[in-house]
C-alpha cells in the first residue's frame, strides 16, 4: 500500500519543483502534496511521520533555491479556499496561511486598513512572510501580527500569542512545522493616503529592483548597520556570472537566473560572492535566500 493512499487526488509524485519556485531552478521532490483542509494536512503529516518521510512546507517559492538534486521526501503546499482565507472583524484581520500576500496588502489598503503598506511589492504567501518576517526599509509583518495559528510535527494546532511570539530581522521564534495563519491587528487609514504609499514603494521597487527577471529577492541579510547589495557593489561585483547566474546591475544583492541557469550556478556564484566580501571587508554574508 503506498503512504498516501486515499490522498491521491492531492498528491503528485516525481515532480519538478522548478514549477514551485521564482528561481525556476532544481530538481523534483519526490511528492508534493496540496491538502484543502486542515484535516488533510493533519493526516499527510502523520502519514509522514509513520512513514519516517521528511517534509518541508512551501509556501510561493519566493525566496528558495532548491538544489540540482531535489529534495527527497515530501513538499507540502497549502492552496485552495481553505488556506487562502481572510477575514475581516474591525480592525483585526484572521488570515490563512495560503493567502497571498500582495492580495492581503491590496485588500487591506482599499479597506482602510493600515499597517501592511510596507510589504508592498513583497510577493509570497502570509505563512512565508511570517516565517520570514517579511519587510525591509518601510517595516515588517512582524510588527503587525498578533498571534499565528500552529501545527506541530504531530498534527496538532496551538495558538502563539505576543508577547510570547518574537519578531527580529527576518526570522521568528516559531518552532512548529506549519504556520496555518495569523491574526494581524491593524488601524483605521485613510485610504487614499495609503494608496498613495504603496505607489511611492511600487515606484522605489520598481526602480531599485530587477523585478522583470527570474531571482528570489535578497540573497544575503544585511550585516548590522551595512546594505549587503553596496558591500557586493563596492567589491566590483555587479554583472559578475558563473553560468547563467548573474548578480544584477541594478541591484547587487539580488542574483538573477538567466535560461541556462542550474541551481549549481547559482551556488557557486554566492560562494564566490562570499569570498570576495570577507575578503575586501573581512564580512562574513549570512543568507537570508533559504537553500533546499
Ligand atoms: C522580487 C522579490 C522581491 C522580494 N522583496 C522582499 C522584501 O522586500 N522583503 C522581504 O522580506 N522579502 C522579500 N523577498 C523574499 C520573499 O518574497 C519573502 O521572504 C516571502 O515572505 C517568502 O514567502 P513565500 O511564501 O514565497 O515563502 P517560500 O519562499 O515558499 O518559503 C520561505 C520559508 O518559509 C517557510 N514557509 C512558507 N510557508 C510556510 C508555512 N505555511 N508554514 C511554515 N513555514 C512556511 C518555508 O518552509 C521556507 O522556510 C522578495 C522576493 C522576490 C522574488
Amino acid at each position: 500500500m503506498s503512504i498516501f493512499s486515499g490522498l491521491e487526488k492531492i498528491v503528485k509524485t516525481d515532480c519538478h519543483l522548478c514549477n514551485y519556485t521564482w528561481f525556476g531552478l532544481g530538481g523534483s521532490a519526490d511528492y508534493v502534496i496540496t491538502p484543502h483542509t486542515v484535516d488533510e494536512l493533519r493526516t499527510v503529516v502523520i502519514r509522514c511521520n509513520e512513514n519516517e518521510l521528511p517534509y518541508k512546507i512551501i509556501g510561493f517559492g519566493s525566496n528558495l533555491l532548491v538544489r540540482d538534486e531535489g529534495f527527497r521526501g515530501a513538499v507540502i503546499k497549502l492552496e485552495g479556499e481553505a488556506f487562502s482565507q481572510i477575514e475581516y472583524k474591525g480592525e483585526t484581520v484572521s488570515v490563512m496561511a495560503g493567502a497571498s500576500l500582495s492580495k492581503l496588502v491590496l485588500d487591506c489598503v482599499r479597506k482602510g486598513l493600515g499597517g501592511l503598506e510596507a510589504l508592498t511589492g513583497i510577493p509570497g504567501s502570509v505563512g512565508g512572510a511570517v516565517k520570514m518576517n517579511a519587510g525591509g526599509t518601510f517595516g515588517d509583518i512582524g510588527a503587525s501580527v498578533q498571534s499565528a495559528m500552529l501545527m506541530d510535527k504531530d498534527g496538532n494546532m496551538f495558538e502563539r500569542v505576543k508577547p510570547d511570539l518574537v519578531f527580529d530581522y527576518r526570522c521568528v521564534n516559531i518552532t512548529a512545522r506549519i504556520i496555518l495563519g495569523a491574526t494581524l491587528g491593524l488601524a483605521e487609514s485613510d485610504p487614499e493616503q495609503m494608496l498613495r504609499t504603496t505607489k511611492e514603494i511600487w515606484i522605489y521597487k520598481k526602480n531599485s529592483q530587477p523585478l522583470n527577471t527570474r531571482n528570489a529577492g535578497c540573497i544575503f541579510k544585511n550585516p548590522r548597520g551595512v546594505s549587503a547589495g553596496a558591500l557586493i557593489d563596492r567589491a566590483g561585483l555587479k554583472g559578475m556570472r558563473i553560468g547563467g547566474a548573474m548578480v544584477s546591475e541594478k541591484h547587487a544583492n539580488f542574483i538573477v537566473a538567466e535560461d541556462s541557469c542550474s541551481s549549481s550556478d547559482v551556488i557557486g556564484l554566492i560562494d564566490a560572492i562570499r569570498a570576495r566580501v570577507k575578503e575586501e571587508f573581512d564580512i562574513d554574508l549570512e543568507l537570508e535566500l533559504e537553500i533546499w
